[in-house]
């Protein structure tokens, strides 16, 4: 998903208003277990800095941790990745008794997430993103430190070499996933390109069409 338009709030919280959803987004979990400086988190570091998935098991572990004791309607995102992922989810959710409704695949050409990537900032404060084309930081208020101007840093990942790796990774490990759920008739293909607000719009009526 694209960063939200600035001024709109984080992801999180436009789901969550609009849809009732939360927002459980993998890489967010493995982001805070390494701010937390926990044994997961150094385990996760490494493959994250190069690009890499974190081994299967770790974000298993991870996510089923996560729904203990009830999350609602949840919106995944990035997750799952890869077609083990995929499989450990459906068990998960039949453990639990709650189907996946549907599996959104947005739809962006190689060299526009490259760009996207590439000129991403975000506040470490706030968690809110801007881009230096499309979105640009124009001294908004940060909206978690009163007063203050958005603490704004790149993310490691973001660096050209590893989002090279990032998306050739994504060809190899997560594009087989495409032919796991479209299998199973729960793929909604939808065009990443245009806006962020124009992305989110069409999630949103995909998710409300489910
Ligand atoms: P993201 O914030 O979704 O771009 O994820 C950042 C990084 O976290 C990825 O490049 C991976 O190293 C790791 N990661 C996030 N989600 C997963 C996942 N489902 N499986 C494996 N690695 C993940």
């Amino acid at each position: 998903m694209g960063p939200p338009g600035a001024g709109k709030g984080t992801q999180a919280e436009r789901l969550k208003a609009d849809l009732g959803l939360a927002h459980i987004a993998t890489g967010d979990l493995l982001r805070e277990e390494l701010a937390a400086g926990t044994a997961l988190g150094r385990e996760a570091k490494r493959h994250m800095d190069a690009g890499d998935l974190v081994p299967d098991a770790v974000v298993i572990g991870m996510v089923r941790e996560r729904l203990k004791g009830g999350a609602g309607n949840v919106l995944f995102d990035g997750f799952p990745r890869t077609v083990p992922q995929a499989e450990a989810l459906d068990g998960l959710l039949v453990e639990i008794g709650a189907p996946v409704d549907a599996v959104l695949l947005l739809d962006v050409p190689r060299d526009e997430l490259a760009r996207r990537l590439g000129g991403r900032w975000l506040c470490r404060a706030c968690g809110r993103s801007y881009h230096e084309v499309s979105a640009p930081y124009a001294g908004e208020p940060c909206r978690a430190a009163a007063g203050a101007a958005c603490d704004l840093y790149q993310r490691d990942d973001d660096r050209p070499e590893a989002v090279a790796n990032r998306l050739d990774v994504y060809d190899t490990q997560t594009a087989p996933l495409v032919g796991y759920y479209e299998a199973g008739g729960r793929m909604r293909r939808i065009d990443g390109q245009g806006t962020a607000d124009e992305v989110y719009e069409r999630i949103q009526a995909a998710i409300r069409a489910a």
